[in-house]
């Protein structure tokens, strides 16, 4: 990739946030779908929604493919890297930024790994109900991205029922889950990172107290 352009990226990002040497790059070669592979030629690391928005700005100013990257757990080969592309990992964004009891919803940054939301309402007997048998370290961007869920999903649905809304450069959804007019969230979620990058996610949360009744 083009010196001048992987300056643009530092300026915005810091050097230690842009990855070049070949032995880090295959860290990114792949995801859960291991038969195929391809070294990036650039990583990004942005540690914000404002970090985010400026790595995409600097790929669509030199028309750059770039693709979004969670924890790489995903199976279909979503976050396999373009070759001439930039991939845009979201591992640094990992806060929980808010747990509402009151309203049962949590507000998290998408490298969040689903069982951290869990863990995160523990102690308010909530938790987020989609399960993944990958929620140990899969994360709720990727969540989003492919619409995941396990057992608990036959009972209270999928990803695309527990997202309330999310970022702040633009937010779709709002503070409920059924809104009037176009669902533009539901078609983001499972869109495999092709319509955007998740920069915050809220998510629905249910209560633990069946589990403590039958326990
Ligand atoms: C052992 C194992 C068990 C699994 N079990 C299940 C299961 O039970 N149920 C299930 O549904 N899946 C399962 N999966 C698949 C996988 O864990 C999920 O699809 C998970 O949601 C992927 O999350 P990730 O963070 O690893 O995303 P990644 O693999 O990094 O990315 C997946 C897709 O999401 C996009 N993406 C990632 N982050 C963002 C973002 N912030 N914004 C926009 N797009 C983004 C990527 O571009 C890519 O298209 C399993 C995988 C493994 C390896």
């Amino acid at each position: 990739m083009d010196a001048s352009v992987i300056r643009e990226f530092t300026a915005v990002l810091g050097e230690e946030n842009v990855l070049t040497e070949p032995t880090e790059l295959r860290t990114y070669e792949c995801d859960g779908l291991t038969g195929y592979r391809v070294t990036p030629p650039l990583v990004v690391l942005p540690d914000s929604a404002a970090e985010v928005a400026a790595a995409v700005a600097v790929c669509a100013r030199h028309g750059i493919p770039f693709v979004a990257r969670g924890a790489g757990t995903g199976l279909p080969g979503g976050a396999l890297p373009v070759a001439d592309g930039v991939v845009v990992s979201v591992q640094r964004l990992r806060r929980v930024i808010e747990v509402d009891p009151v309203n049962r919803r949590a507000v998290v940054e998408p490298g969040v790994t689903n069982r951290e939301i869990s863990r995160a309402a523990e102690p308010i007997d909530l938790y987020y109900a989609p399960d993944p048998s990958s929620q140990q370290v899969c994360t709720i961007g990727g969540n989003v991205a492919e619409t995941s869920g396990g057992a608990h999903c036959l009972k209270y649905g999928f990803t695309v029922h527990h997202v309330l809304a999310d970022g702040t450069i633009t937010t779709l959804g709002a503070d409920s889950p059924q809104q009037p007019g176009y669902d533009l969230l539901g078609a983001f979620i499972g869109s495999e990172g092709t319509l955007g990058v998740v920069t915050r996610v809220v998510v629905r949360l249910c209560s633990t107290a069946r589990w403590k009744r039958s326990a």
